[in-house]
């Protein structure tokens, strides 16, 4: 089968009014030839999970993750399997990795006949690391770990899942065994109000980006992280600025504080956190242009 015929199977033909049948960027399954037939392996990072439309990768195995703010961890993504990074952002196909988060944009008929996302504020730059990662994975150069490698793999290690990507998408008994023989983690999900994530909260922060998800979170029993606009100095009693900020000091790195390490099972006494918004994209685009609770997909 052809790329694009794979391409139709998977999604159908919505986009051929969009001009777009096949994006650029897709590429097709990778094939058991690829998988096998290469000498040269990325040790520094494995397949964890693969499903028709996701990859999920660590990565800071052998080599420390260059991240400043949340220090040596290893860090776990969670790709869109046959579109490049760019390409599912293009294509509205993010959402198969980023569920409704409303840092993705919104994609738009232009004025010009082609499509367009408007409002991106995700922190991520994907053409970065994410691409090099995805690029590798398609080149076939990670192997897949099994469970009995977990303890090998992050044994008295830190890691921060959801990289880029949303973490619920990762299985969540592949979490908690992670997590069982972790030193520790860190998780955020904008998806916490859908009811099919709530086992998550137990390892995972709920994204909040305005005052009412923070209410609402609380009382849905999630612990949550919550942005903040430049102009808010607001701090609720139930929370705590990051540590790792400027606002907060600089004190710390994830790896060390890992706070945002969801409920496990017991909120009692444990704050919730905030930071005020540090994305890249905070001044031309302000926080309060979110629009609350909003899905984009
Ligand atoms: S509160 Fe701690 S774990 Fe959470 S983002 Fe800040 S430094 Fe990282």
């Amino acid at each position: 089968m052809n790329r694009i015929k794979r391409y139709l199977k998977i999604y159908g033909d919505r986009d051929r009014t969009a001009r777009q049948v096949v994006p650029q960027g897709y590429r097709g399954p990778v094939t058991q030839a690829e998988y096998e037939g290469t000498d040269s392996y990325n040790d520094n990072g494995v397949i964890l999970f693969e499903d028709d439309l996701r990859v999920v990768i660590a990565t800071g195995l052998d080599t420390p993750s260059a991240n400043v703010k949340t220090g040596d961890m290893v860090q776990v993504w969670i790709l869109h399997r046959t579109l490049s990074p760019l390409g599912a952002i293009r294509t509205g196909r993010d959402n198969v990795i980023c569920g409704s988060c409303p840092h993705r944009g919104i994609r738009r008929l232009k004025a010009n006949g082609r499509y367009g996302v408007v409002g991106r504020r995700c922190y991520v730059e994907v053409d970065k690391a994410a691409t090099g990662i995805w690029r590798c994975y398609r080149r076939g150069r990670y192997r897949h770990a099994t469970a009995s490698q977990y303890e090998s793999l992050f044994g008295g290690r830190y890691v921060r899942f959801g990289a880029y990507g949303d973490p619920v998408y990762i299985p969540l008994d592949m979490v908690a065994s992670i997590a069982a023989v972790a030193k520790g983690w860190t998780g955020y999900t904008h998806q916490w109000l859908d009811s099919a994530y709530v086992e998550y909260r137990r390892f995972f922060m709920a994204s909040v980006d305005n005052d009412v998800e923070s209410f609402t979170a609380t009382a849905q029993g999630w612990r949550y992280f919550r942005v903040r606009a430049t102009s808010d100095l607001t701090v609720f009693t139930n929370e705590i600025r990051c540590p790792a900020s400027a606002e907060g000091g600089n004190l710390t790195t994830c790896d060390h504080c890992r706070l945002c390490s969801g409920s496990t099972g017991d909120m009692e006494g444990r704050k919730s956190i905030t930071i005020i918004d540090h994305s890249r994209i905070a001044k031309s685009q302000p926080l309060i242009s979110i629009t609350p609770l909003a899905a984009t997909a």
